[in-house]
C-alpha cells in the first residue's frame, strides 16, 4: 500500500495548532484516519475524517455522531500507538490538542510527569500518589525505572554536577497552587537521601517548615501558597556528600502572610492541626540552631504584628487628627517590643519633620496613621523573615565550607494574568520574562549544539526571543523601571502622572500599549497583560517613616534593634528626601523594582553559570481537587509556562531524529529496489527519494537523520499498513 505515500506532504504550517488536514486531504480521507475537533466549549473531541469535498469534511464523532465541518477546523490526531508516550516529543503532530490529550490520558493513571523534550511537565493530582519514597529513591537512582520524574531530573543533575563539574540547577515554575513548593521538596528528598550522611541534610529539609510556616498564606487559589520566591543552593563535598547550603528568598508579599490572624477570613484549614505546626516550627527552629531565647522573640515579633493590627484611633480635633487608644493591642504591642507605651503611640500619630532649621511635629490624620501603622507591620513581618533566614543560612554553612559543586533549586511563581493585574504582577511577570529568556536561550543553545555535532545547516531554523519585552523594562532611561523609578522620586508624582510618562515615551515600544484611566498593557511571551498603576508608587516607594525605625531602636529587646538597624542599612542615604516636600525625616530607600532587578541579575548571573534543568507544574482544576482535568485551564498554562514554547521551537527545527541505522532498518524494507546490500545511509537516502521527503523537511546529519513534524507520520502508516 504505498497510495498514502505519493499523496502531497504537509508543508509546515507558520500556525501554532500544527498542519490543517487540508493539507493532506487526500491522505487522511483515504485513511478515515482519526482527527481532533473542538467543540463549541472549547474542548477538543477525537473524530474520523469520512469524506471530504472542497472545504467540508464529514466526520464521525464517538457516540455515532456525524458532523459536516470546515476542513480547516480539524487538526490531525496521532496514531494509538503513540497514546500516552512519556515524551510529547515522540509525538508526529505535535499539536495542542494532541499536547493536552497525551498528558490528560497520562494524568488518569496518575502518570502525572511527562517530559517535553527537555522539560519535564508535572500536573499536580492533589491527592498521594504512589510514587514516592525510598523505593522509588532506589529505582530512579539504580535507573530500573526510566518514566519520567522529578527524581530522574535531581538524579540527572548529581550525574551532571560530577561528570562535568560544572554547578546545576533545578528551575520550577508555575502558576499559584500548580504544585511548585511540593516538587521542589522531592527534588530536595532525593538529593537528601544521595548526598546525604553528613546530618546536614536533615537541617537543610527542616527549613522547609520553618519558611512555609512564616512565608505562606493561604489564599483562594492554594491553601499553603508560598508568598515568596526561593533559591536554595545545595553544595555538594568532592564526595558527593552535602556539605552546606545557602537560601535566598525574593519578593516576599508582605501583606499576605500577616494578615492571616488579622482581616482575612480563611482561619483554619481542613485537616490542618494549627497546634501540631507550631510544635514542628519550633522543633524545626531548634534543628536550625534558633536558641530558645530567639525563638520566644520571634513568636513575640509575630505577636507584634497581629496586635499592631488591632490598634485604633481615635480623633482629637475637627481637622481629622487622630491618636492611638491606650487599650490592651496598644499596651501589649509596646510591651513585646520593649517600648515605651508614650513613645509608640507617638510614632503611630505624628511624623516629626524638618522646616528649614525647625523640627516639627506634625499630627496625622485617620487615614495617615493607619498606613503608618500598617507599614510598621510589614516591615516587621519583613524584618523577621529576613532575620530567620539568615539565621537558617548561618545554620547550614557554619563551619562548613561551601567551596565543592552545587544544585541549586528555584521555586518561584509563574507568569501571572488576573483580571486586575497590580505591581505585584508586574515585578514577578518581569522575572518570568527574564526566566524565559535563560529557557530560550538554554533550548536554542541545546538545539545548535545537537544540529552542529551532526553536521547539519541550522542556519535554517530560528528562533523566537523575548528581548524587545525585556527591553521595554530595562531600557533607560526610558524603560518601565527607570519611568516607575524616576515617578517614585518626584514628590508629586501619582499613578496617574506615572501611567501618562508611560503613554507619552512607550507608546511607539510594539511591546507596550497605554490604556484607559491608569492602566497599560504589556506584550510577555506568554500574552498580554493589563497593568492597572493604582498602588504603584507607594508600592515601589515603600516607605517607612523613620519615626518608626526610630522607635524600633529604642527597644530594649535585641530583635526589634537588627531590624531597625537592618532597616538603615537598607538606606541608601539619609536624604532630606524630595519625597516630602516640607524637607521630609524619611530615609531614601532603594526603590522596591530596583531591590528586586538586582536580586533577579544576581539570580540570573548564578543561574548562568550553571546547567539547568527544567520543570514546569501544572494545576488540572481551581478547586484543589483530584481527578479533574479541564483543558482549557491546562492549555493555557501550557502556553504561558513555555512548554507549547518548546513544541514550537522543535516544531520550527527538526524534532524528529533517527539514526540512519534504525531509519534503514525500520522503513529499508519499503523500498522497491533491493537495497540489502547498501550501508545505512544510503538505504535510508533512497527511502527519502522513493517517498519524495521534500528537502526542506529533512536534513541528513553525520549519525542521525532530523526531520520536520509530522513526517515520520507517513511513513509509520505506510510501514504498518504493509
Ligand atoms: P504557590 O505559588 O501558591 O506557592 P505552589 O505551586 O507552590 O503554589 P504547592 O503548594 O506546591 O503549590 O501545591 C499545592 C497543593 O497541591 C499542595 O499543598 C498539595 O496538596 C498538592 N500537591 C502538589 N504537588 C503534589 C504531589 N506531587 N502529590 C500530591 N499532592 C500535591
Ligand atoms: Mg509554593
Amino acid at each position: 500500500d504505498l497510495d498514502a505515500a505519493t499523496a502531497p506532504l504537509p508543508s509546515v504550517s507558520k500556525s501554532n495548532v500544527g498542519h490543517r488536514w487540508s493539507d493532506i486531504t487526500s491522505y487522511a480521507t483515504k485513511k478515515k484516519v482519526q482527527s481532533w475537533f473542538q467543540l463549541p466549549n472549547g474542548n477538543w473531541e477525537l473524530g474520523r475524517i469520512m469524506s471530504t469535498s472542497g472545504m467540508e469534511s464529514v466526520i464521525s464523532l464517538p457516540a455515532g455522531k456525524v458532523l459536516k465541518v470546515n476542513s480547516d477546523s480539524l487538526i490531525p490526531a496521532n496514531p494509538d500507538i503513540l497514546d500516552g508516550v512519556d515524551d510529547l516529543m515522540q509525538l508526529s503532530y505535535l499539536n495542542e490538542p494532541s499536547v493536552l490529550f497525551n498528558l490528560q490520558y497520562r494524568y488518569n493513571q496518575d502518570m502525572i510527569y511527562t517530559k517535553a523534550g527537555p522539560v519535564l511537565v508535572a500536573i499536580n493530582p492533589f491527592k498521594k500518589v504512589p510514587l514516592y519514597g525510598n523505593n522509588y529513591i532506589e529505582a530512579y537512582k539504580n535507573k530500573s525505572i526510566e518514566s519520567p520524574h522529578v527524581y530522574a531530573i535531581a538524579d540527572t543533575a548529581i550525574r551532571e554536577m560530577t561528570r562535568d563539574e560544572v554547578n546545576q540547577s533545578i528551575i520550577i515554575s508555575g502558576e499559584s497552587g500548580a504544585g511548585k513548593t511540593e516538587t521542589a521538596k522531592i527534588a530536595m528528598q532525593y538529593l537528601a537521601v544521595l548526598g546525604g550522611g553528613s546530618g546536614i541534610e536533615y537541617e537543610i529539609l527542616k527549613t522547609n517548615p520553618i519558611l512555609e510556616a512564616f512565608g505562606n498564606a493561604k489564599t483562594l487559589r492554594n491553601d499553603n501558597s508560598s508568598r515568596f520566591g526561593k533559591l536554595i543552593e545545595i553544595h555538594f563535598s568532592e564526595t558527593g556528600k552535602i556539605s552546606g547550603a545557602k537560601i535566598q528568598t525574593f519578593l516576599l508579599e508582605k501583606s499576605g502572610p500577616m494578615c492571616r490572624g488579622r482581616k482575612s477570613n480563611c482561619y483554619s484549614i481542613p485537616g490542618v492541626d494549627d497546634a501540631e505546626q507550631f510544635h514542628i516550627v519550633k522543633e524545626a527552629l531548634d534543628v536550625v540552631h534558633v536558641s530558645k531565647e530567639d525563638q520566644e522573640s520571634v513568636f513575640a515579633m509575630l505577636a507584634v504584628v497581629l496586635w499592631l493590627g488591632n490598634v485604633s484611633f481615635t480623633m482629637i480635633d475637627n481637622e481629622n487628627h487622630v491618636e492611638a487608644v491606650e487599650d490592651e493591642s496598644l499596651i501589649n504591642v509596646a510591651n513585646l517590643i520593649g517600648c515605651n507605651i508614650a513613645d509608640l503611640s507617638l510614632a503611630l500619630s505624628t511624623r516629626k519633620m524638618r522646616v528649614g532649621n525647625d523640627n516639627i511635629v506634625q499630627k496625622l490624620t485617620l487615614s495617615q496613621a493607619i498606613e503608618t501603622r500598617d507599614a510598621l507591620a510589614k516591615s516587621i513581618y519583613a524584618c523577621l523573615f529576613e532575620w530567620l533566614v539568615e539565621q537558617i543560612n548561618k545554620s547550614l554553612a557554619v563551619g562548613k565550607k561551601l567551596t565543592g559543586r552545587s544544585i541549586s533549586i528555584l521555586d518561584i511563581y509563574g507568569f501571572e494574568s488576573f483580571d486586575r493585574n497590580s505591581f505585584e504582577q508586574f515585578c514577578i511577570n518581569y522575572a518570568n520574562e527574564r526566566l524565559q529568556q535563560h529557557f530560550n536561550r538554554h533550548l536554542f543553545k541545546l538545539e545548535q549544539e545537537e544540529y552542529v555535532q551532526d553536521g547539519i545547516d541550522w542556519t535554517k531554523v530560528d528562533f523566537d526571543d523575548n528581548q524587545d519585552c525585556l527591553h521595554l523594562f530595562e531600557k533607560k532611561p526610558l524603560g518601565l523601571l527607570s519611568l516607575l523609578n524616576e515617578e517614585s522620586t518626584f514628590p508629586n508624582g501619582t499613578d496617574y502622572t506615572f501611567a501618562n510618562k508611560l503613554k507619552q515615551h512607550l507608546n511607539s515600544n510594539p511591546c507596550f500599549r497605554g490604556e484607559r484611566e491608569k492602566a497599560f498593557t504589556v506584550s510577555h511571551f506568554a500574552g498580554e497583560v493589563t497593568y492597572d498603576t493604582t498602588g504603584f508608587l507607594e508600592k515601589n516607594r515603600d516607605l517607612l517613616h523613620l519615626d518608626s525605625i526610630q522607635l524600633l531602636s529604642s527597644s530594649s529587646c535585641h530583635l526589634p534593634q537588627a531590624f531597625a538597624s537592618n532597616m538603615l542599612n537598607q538606606s541608601e542615604k539619609p536624604v532630606v528626601g524630595p519625597l516630602h516636600k516640607a524637607g521630609g525625616a524619611d530615609s531614601q530607600k532603594l526603590s522596591v523594582a530596583t531591590k528586586f532587578k538586582g536580586q533577579l541579575f544576581q539570580l540570573m548571573q548564578r543561574l548562568e553559570s550553571t546547567t539547568p534543568h527544567f520543570i514546569r507544574c501544572i494545576k488540572p482544576n481551581n478547586f484543589q481537587s483530584p481527578g479533574s482535568y479541564e483543558q482549557g485551564l491546562v492549555l493555557q498554562q501550557l502556553r504561558c509556562c513555555g512548554v507549547l514554547e518548546v513544541v514550537r521551537i522543535s516544531r520550527s527545527g527538526f524534532p524528529t531524529r533517527m539514526s540512519h541505522q534504525k531509519f534503514a532498518s525500520r522503513y529499508g524494507f519499503l523500498l522497491v529496489e533491493n537495497a540489502a546490500e547498501q550501508d545505512p545511509l544510503s538505504v535510508s537516502v533512497a527511502i527519502l527519494h522513493q517517498f519524495n521527503i521534500l528537502p526542506e523537511m529533512y536534513q541528513v546529519g553525520y549519525t542521525k537523520l532530523f526531520f520536520r513534524t509530522g513526517q515520520i507520520g507517513v511513513l509509520e502508516d505506510t510501514r504498518n499498513n504493509t
